[in-house]
């Protein structure tokens, strides 16, 4: 995938009306879509299919099982058109390499430590080893938490040239900038953006990379 805003929606809406409506107002200013459990339970799973018509989209399932189940659940995203899945690393190799053969060419995203505060509490403590691991694992990327940017610039260390996905943007107290600045290639945004009055201005703002 590539990241040439240096922005994600991450669309956590239920209805699949309004998300369509949100992504069509923030299209010119993002790379891609992230959905969540909320619209596939909520919208369907065929969704993603929907979407991915137009837009680039990333399924954040945190696919974190065995790995007979993680690859079915990767499958199942690819083959409705996801260009990207997010997957836990701390369930171990095994599994994560399940999921980067299911993909089948499409890109699979390692959660090396979660950005809200309780991310520091478990995920926190493995997220250097995870980095450090990742090129071995197969995957394409991180996810770094933008709440902390010391945090994104260490573990872009340990990667070894793979990209860095940042949430935390907005709602949760993290800065663009800061994230950009500290290595992310990409920041994700959800509430800053779809609880905006206008989507797309909201997207605009929030867009690194304008040009
Ligand atoms: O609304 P907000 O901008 O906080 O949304 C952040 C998005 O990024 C949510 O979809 C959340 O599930 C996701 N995420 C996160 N922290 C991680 C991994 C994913 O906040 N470590």
């Amino acid at each position: 995938m590539k990241f040439e805003k240096g922005l994600i929606l991450a669309l956590d809406v239920r209805e699949r009306e309004r998300a369509l409506s949100v992504a069509k107002s923030a299209s010119e200013w993002i790379d891609a879509v992230k959905i969540n459990y909320p619209l596939v339970l909520g919208a369907g799973p065929d969704i993603i299919k929907d979407l991915s018509k137009t837009i680039p989209i990333i399924c954040d399932f945190k696919v974190a099982d065995i790995p007979n189940t993680n690859r079915l659940i990767v499958a199942e995203a690819v083959e409705r058109g996801a260009s990207g899945v997010i997957v836990h690393g701390f369930v171990g190799k095994d599994s994560v390499e399940a999921c980067v053969k299911a993909a089948d060419g499409k890109d699979i995203y390692m959660v090396t430590e979660m950005s809200h505060p309780g991310g520091k509490e478990y995920t926190g403590a493995v997220g250097e080893e995870l980095a450090s691991r990742a090129k071995e694992f197969g995957v394409a990327g991180i996810i770094a938490p933008a709440t902390r940017p010391e945090r994104i610039s260490h573990l872009k260390e340990l990667i070894g040239g793979l990209k860095v996905l940042s949430p935390g943007v907005g709602a949760q107290g993290g800065s663009a900038v800061g994230a950009i600045e500290a290595g992310a290639n990409a920041i994700i945004v959800g509430r800053s953006i779809y609880q905006a009055k206008d989507p797309g201005k909201a997207a605009y703002k929030l867009c690194p990379f304008k040009d």
